[in-house]
């Protein structure tokens, strides 16, 4: 097993990282910023090393000062977390060349998927559905573009290769808007990614988000761990996730399972990793992988009962996965809502200290996060403190759970979201399940 890793991470899943290695016994060191000496996880990890000042520029993005905390340290790997640079292909790559195991796939895995155009070519050449699309970047003969539009039929989307985080991407209705559209995002994305390059997609009017959980070792086993259903999102950031997702039948899921496995064999995947999708009228459309573990992770651990961190340090260590594809069922319903410090009628960030903290708990509640009675939250980074975590042996009962739980939960000092979890909570299209992504936004009066 590894012998000792660098968290290199904040917050409540460098806890959860934390834990996963203390009960492996991993020793840990804990990197933080000067702004971050308080996180709970750097008192409880083993060693802990300052790697710069409050802005992620200067200490969690920071390449070198992640590697110097590694290297003075003896770490013999690094687990990225997510955000930060757990997708960045360059840290990857320098993790490995400075003799240091990356706890994460391939940089060159990284690499094809962080693009998007390399990421739906390689898909599809793996026989994972895509949306109808340009199949690669479109230039500027509109006389091909107006026909490619038309042959997938308006409206269409227009997104960056290099987008993400929601950005870089217009809605085209109609052939009179065309033209314009891809120039604005053309120069849209260059100044925001450094890449102009675009593509063009069917635009699906509405989905829901549905996500595929894979992990593969290094030996060539990889399994799913079924779907989570990622639909209530606000501003292309997700709000509520649950697993399973609701109205997907076995032979559906079997399916898109085995495609999303198949893919993953055939380009040597490493480690956990995300299919996501757009899902409508009972079709998946592949739009993006994410290599890393995703702050939802916890809902397909809740059902499956496999604990994804720990599988990813034991691929990390060359182990096989503990697991077969016929080990893997699921047991019941878990549902997630993530809790932000964030004023609940505006969204505005609230950071500041925490003066009282009641967490919730009982049978099938689980909460993912860092807080404590006294903490100060920062102001420099992501507002999201943990994660509420209910499971059930069904829908019905885990949503009772949640809202026992929402009802339970106090925190006081900030403002938190905890209000539209438990407005959500109760909202009829909600309970009923299978809504699709615009459904919060239209619930907020956001167009
Ligand atoms: P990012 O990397 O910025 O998250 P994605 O490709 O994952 O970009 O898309 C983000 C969101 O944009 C999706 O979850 C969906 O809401 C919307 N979106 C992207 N492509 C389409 C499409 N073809 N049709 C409809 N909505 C889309």
């Amino acid at each position: 097993m590894l012998e000792k890793i660098v968290i290199a991470n904040r917050g409540e899943i460098a806890l959860r990282i934390l834990r996963a290695c203390r009960e492996m016994g991993i020793k840990t060191v804990a990197i933080h910023s000067e702004a971050d000496r308080d996180l709970k996880h750097v008192r409880l990890a083993d060693e802990s090393v300052c790697i710069g000042p409050a802005a992620s520029a200067a200490s969690y993005l920071n390449i070198p000062a992640v590697l110097s905390a590694a290297e003075i340290t003896d770490a013999v790997a690094i687990h990225p977390g997510y955000g930060f640079l757990s997708e960045n292909a360059d840290f990857a790559d320098r993790v490995e060349k400075s003799g240091f195991i990356f706890i994460g796939p391939r940089a060159e895995t990284i690499e094809i998927m962080g693009d998007k155009v390399s990421a739906i070519k390689a898909m599809k050449e793996s026989g994972v559905p895509c949306v109808p699309g340009s199949d690669g970047i479109i230039d500027d003969d509109m006389v091909r573009n107006k026909r490619l539009a038309n042959e997938i039929g308006y409206p269409v989307i227009i997104k960056a290769t290099a987008g993400g985080g929601g950005r870089g991407m217009r809605v085209v209705r109609s052939e009179a808007e065309l033209e314009s559209s891809i120039a604005l995002t053309q120069t849209e994305a260059k100044n925001a990614f450094g890449n102009g390059d675009v593509y063009l997609e069917k635009f699906l009017e509405r989905p829901r988000h549905i996500e595929i959980q894979i992990i593969a070792d290094t030996h060539g086993n990889v399994i799913h761990l079924c779907e989570r259903d990622c639909s209530t999102q606000r501003r292309n950031q997700k709000v509520i996730e649950e697993a399973p997702a609701p109205g997907i039948t076995p032979e559906l899921r079997e399916k898109i399972g085995a495609q999303c496995v198949a893919a993953c064999k055939r380009i040597s995947y490493r480690g956990a990793g995300t299919f996501e999708f757009l899902f409508q009228d009972d079709e998946f459309f592949f739009i993006e992988m994410n290599t890393r573990v995703q702050v939802e992770h916890p809902v397909t651990e809740m059902i499956t009962g496999v604990d994804i961190v720990k599988e990813q340090l034991r691929i990390a260590a060359g182990e096989k996965l503990t697991y077969t594809q016929d080990d893997v069922s699921i047991w019941g319903h878990s549902i997630e809502c993530r809790i932000n410090a964030e004023d609940p009628e505006n969204f505005m960030p609230s950071p500041g200290t925490i003066t009282l903290y009641h967490p919730a708990g009982g049978p099938g509640i689980r909460m993912d996060t860092h807080i404590y009675e006294g903490y100060k939250v920062p102001p420099y980074y992501d507002s999201m403190i943990g994660k509420l975590i209910a499971h059930g042996e069904n829908r019905d009962a885990a949503l009772a759970r949640m809202r026992n739980a929402l009802s339970e939960l106090v925190i006081e000092g900030i403002k938190t979201n905890i209000p539209l979890h438990i407005d959500m909570l109760t909202d009829q299209g909600f309970c009923e399940g299978g809504i699709n992504i615009h459904y919060l936004e239209k619930k907020l009066g956001i167009d």
